[in-house]
C-alpha cells in the first residue's frame, strides 16, 4: 500500500513525498480512506503510530477546494489535551498543507497571551488547533465562531477526559454544526471515552490499532514490604537514589499526599514535583513539559493526573501507596517501559495493604516478586494470613534474615543499602523458583 492508493489530493501527496514517508502506517491505511469517504471515526491508537497524519491528511483533503467566505470560522477544528501536543499538531498541519499556499492555521492554547490569539483569529483561519479550556474562553468572549466546522477532531480524547475537560468539550461540540464529521482518537475507546464518543459521533467506524510488540518495553514488577510510613519513606529514598534510575513516577493515593511527599522529597534534595487534579491546567502542562525536558526527576502523582504520560526517560514507577483499584495498577506501571525501553515497577506495601497486593496479583494473574534492600528489610511480624494457594506460603514480612527489625539506624543516607539497587529477597520458603533472580516480567 502506498500513499497514492489512499485517495489523497495531489497537493497533499507532494507534501508527503517531501517529508520522506514512503508507506502509510497501519492507522493511516485504515483511517485516511474511511475519513475521506466521510465516516465518523473512533480510532484507538498511540503516540508514534502516525495518528497525527491519519487525521490531518483527510481533513486537509476535505477543505482543499478553498471557498473563501469573509468572516467564516474554521472548517477544521482539532482539540488536544496539552499545549505541547497542540503545537505539534499545528506544525503537522503546516507540513502536510505546505502546498496549500492560502492555508491559515491558529493554535489556541493556555499559557499564551489571549491578545495575540485574538489577533490571529481576526484573519480567516482554516484550521484551528486548541486545548479545550482556552478555546472555550475565546468562544465565550465571541472571538471565534464554530458554526463553519466541517471536521472536528478529538486527539487523545482519553487524556482530555482524565484532565477534566469533559464539560468544556461538551460546550465546544455544542457550538459546532450537528452535520460535521467527527474523528475521535484515543489510547482507549472503553469507559468514559466510549460514552463521550457515543454522544458525539454518528454511526462511527471503529478502528483499533495494536501497539507494535517491539515498542513495548519489558516492565519488571517488584514488591517491597514496609513496616510503617517511616519505613516506606526510607525505602522510597533509597530506591530514588539508585544508579539505574533516570526518572520516576511515584504514585500516592491522594492529592494531599502527592503534595506532601513531593515537598518532603524536594527538601531532601530530589528534583521532585507533584501532579494532580487540583492543579490548574497551565501548572500541570508546565510540570509535564519539565518532566519531558528531564528537569523533573521524580513526579509524585495521583492516578488520574498521570494517565497517558508518555515519557521515554521514566525508568521507574513506584507505588508509594498501592492502587485501591487493581486495574489502576496496569495504567500506573505502563508509565514506564515506553518507547521500547525496559522499566521497573515497584510497589511498596504496608502491613494493612496486603489485601490490595493480592487484588493486583489476582487481576494481573502474575505474582509480584518480593525484593528487599540490604539493611532495610521489614521486621518479622505475625503472619497476615496465608497467601493464596500456589504461593508457597509467602507471608508479609516472613522470614528471618539478619538485621530484621533493627530499630532506627538503617536506612539513613550513611547506612548501607542506599544508592544500591534492591535485591530479590530470595527466601526459599516463598517458592519463587526460577523467578527469584530478576522478578517477574510483564
Ligand atoms: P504521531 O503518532 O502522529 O505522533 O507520529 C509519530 C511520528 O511518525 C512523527 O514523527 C511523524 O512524523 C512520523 N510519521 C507519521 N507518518 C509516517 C509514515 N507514514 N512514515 C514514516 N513516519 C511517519
Amino acid at each position: 500500500m502506498t500513499f497514492q492508493n489512499l485517495g489523497l489530493a495531489a497537493e497533499l501527496l507532494k507534501a508527503i513525498e517531501q517529508t520522506g514517508y514512503t508507506t502509510p502506517t497501519p492507522v493511516q491505511m485504515q483511517a485516511i480512506p474511511a475519513a475521506i469517504a466521510g465516516a465518523d471515526l473512533l480510532v484507538s491508537s498511540h503516540t508514534g503510530s502516525g495518528k497525527t497524519a491519519a487525521f490531518t491528511l483527510p481533513s486537509l483533503h476535505k477543505i482543499i477546494d478553498r471557498r473563501p467566505a469573509p468572516g467564516a470560522g474554521p472548517r477544521v477544528l482539532v482539540l488536544t489535551p496539552t499545549r505541547e501536543l497542540a503545537q505539534q499538531v499545528e506544525k503537522a498541519v503546516q507540513t502536510y498543507g505546505k502546498a496549500l499556499r492560502w492555508l491559515n492555521t491558529a493554535c489556541l492554547v493556555g499559557g499564551a497571551p489571549m491578545f495575540a490569539q485574538v489577533k490571529q483569529l481576526q484573519r480567516q483561519c482554516d484550521v484551528v488547533v486548541a486545548t479545550p479550556g482556552r478555546l472555550l474562553d475565546h468562544l465565550n468572549r465571541r472571538k471565534i465562531k464554530l458554526s463553519d466546522v466541517e471536521v472536528l477532531i478529538l486527539d487523545e480524547a482519553d487524556r482530555m477526559l482524565d484532565m477534566g475537560f469533559a464539560e468544556d468539550i461538551d460546550a465546544i461540540v455544542a457550538a459546532t454544526p450537528a452535520k460535521r464529521q467527527t474523528l475521535l482518537f484515543s489510547a482507549t475507546l472503553d469507559g468514559v471515552v466510549g460514552s463521550m464518543a457515543a454522544r458525539m459521533t454518528r454511526n462511527p467506524q471503529r478502528i483499533e490499532i495494536e501497539v507494535a510488540k517491539e515498542n513495548r518495553g519489558q516492565i519488571e514488577q517488584r514488591l517491597m514490604f514496609a513496616d510503617d510510613m517511616g519505613h516506606k519513606s526510607r525505602l522510597l529514598e533509597a530506591l530514588l537514589g539508585t544508579d539505574d534510575l533516570q526518572q520516576a513516577v511515584v504514585f500516592t493515593a491522594t492529592k494531599k499526599s502527592a503534595d506532601e511527599l513531593s515537598l518532603s522529597l524536594q527538601e531532601k534534595g530530589f528534583a521532585a514535583a507533584a501532579l494532580h487534579g487540583d492543579m490548574h491546567q497551565t501548572q500541570r502542562n508546565r510540570t509535564l513539559d519539565r518532566l519531558r525536558q528531564g528537569r523533573i526527576g521524580v513526579l509524585v502523582a495521583t492516578d488520574v493526573a498521570a494517565r497517558g504520560i508518555d515519557v521515554a526517560g521514566i525508568s521507574h514507577v513506584i507505588n508509594f501507596d498501592p492502587p485501591r483499584q487493581a486495574e489502576d495498577y496496569v495504567h500506573r506501571i505502563g508509565r514506564t517501559g515506553r518507547a521500547g525501553r525496559d522499566g521497573i515497577a515497584i510497589t511498596l506495601s504496608g502491613p494493612r495493604e496486603t489485601g490490595l497486593i493480592r487484588a493486583i496479583e489476582r487481576f494481573t494473574g502474575d505474582r509480584l516478586a518480593v525484593h528487599t534492600i540490604p539493611g532495610m528489610e521489614p521486621s518479622p511480624r505475625k503472619p497476615a494470613g496465608p497467601r493464596p494457594a500456589g504461593n508457597g506460603g509467602r507471608r508479609f514480612g516472613s522470614g528471618g534474615g539478619g538485621g530484621y527489625g533493627r530499630p532506627g539506624g538503617e536506612g539513613r543516607r550513611s547506612g548501607g543499602g542506599f544508592g544500591r539497587d534492591s535485591q530479590p529477597s530470595g527466601r526459599g520458603e516463598r517458592g519463587y523458583g526460577d523467578r527469584r533472580e530478576r522478578g517477574s516480567r510483564g
